[in-house]
């Protein structure tokens, strides 16, 4: 036994530096195995959003929760009374979420879609409800469509504000066919469109996301130091490598992906 502690002493010692403390907020790992150290809280409600999970799944990085209230706040403006109903991000730090496999990092949000009634009104509470291609909800009392001018307008804005951070927009098949439908035939910049066609994706290893968007985030240039590992993959274009941080990463998920080049 004292043996073992004299050669952990000669060999910890000298080269042994501790690392930095991330800063609270900082997301570390990836969506499905990292942790969050002491993530933001979204509060219950905001200009433009209400929360509708408890309190203690709602924690994200820094820079997802700047996203969301950045993005309700625009949306707000746009369209008077427009609520975004913010589901679940992730627990305070992080790791197992029940009912996912990923928002272990803080860079996963669930977010409702934006529905319209019979009478024209904008959906006023939070509510699963499923839709299909035609835009039309499935299984419920009276006819409730997607809004998908709004729908459309929180995907585009996602993409074009933030097209160095969102890498995923989960969502159905039907729904993704309804707002690339909606987009081309408003006119919306086809360079958007495209990254839609690619960033808007049903995922093939869990649910087929008919009734929420999930938002997942890259890992922000102040996450990288601090071991946030992004997977593959990442979109053409965004920019990986050194030029996106100011430290030398220490992850080697990315050192491997620099060496590799652009994945
Ligand atoms: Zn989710």
């Amino acid at each position: 036994m004292v043996g073992m502690v004299v050669v952990f002493g000669v060999v910890g010692c000298a080269a042994f530096q501790p690392p930095e403390l991330a800063p609270p907020g900082t997301s570390v790992g990836d969506s499905n195995e990292g942790w969050l150290e002491a993530g933001v809280l979204v509060p219950d409600r905001g200009d433009g959003f209400r929360a509708y999970r408890e309190r203690e799944r709602r924690y994200g990085s820094r820079r997802l929760t700047e996203v969301l209230e950045e993005t309700a706040g625009w949306l707000q403006e746009r369209w008077d009374g427009a609520t975004l109903w913010i589901g679940d991000l992730s627990a305070r730090s992080g790791g197992a979420v029940a009912g996912h496999h990923s928002h272990r990092a803080g860079r996963d949000v669930d977010l409702l879609f934006f529905t319209t009634s019979a009478d024209g009104s904008a959906g006023r509470r939070a509510r699963f409800m499923r839709f299909g291609e035609d835009g039309l909800a499935v299984g419920v009392a009276g006819p409730v469509s997607l809004d998908l001018e709004r729908n459309w307008a929180l995907v585009a804005h996602l993409l074009e504000e933030y097209p160095q951070d969102v890498q995923w927009i989960f969502v159905s098949h039907g729904v993704k066919a309804a707002l690339l439908t909606y987009a081309l035939e408003s006119g919306a910049s086809l360079d958007t469109v495209e990254r839609a066609v690619s960033v808007l994706h049903q995922p093939s290893d869990s649910a087929p996301h008919d009734d929420h968007f999930h938002v997942r985030l890259y890992c922000s240039a102040d996450d990288l130091p601090y071991g946030c590992a992004d997977r593959p993959p990442i979109w053409p274009w965004v920019r990986r490598g050194f030029d996106r941080l100011e430290h030398a990463p220490t992850d080697d998920a990315v050192l491997l992906e620099l060496a590799l080049g652009e994945m």
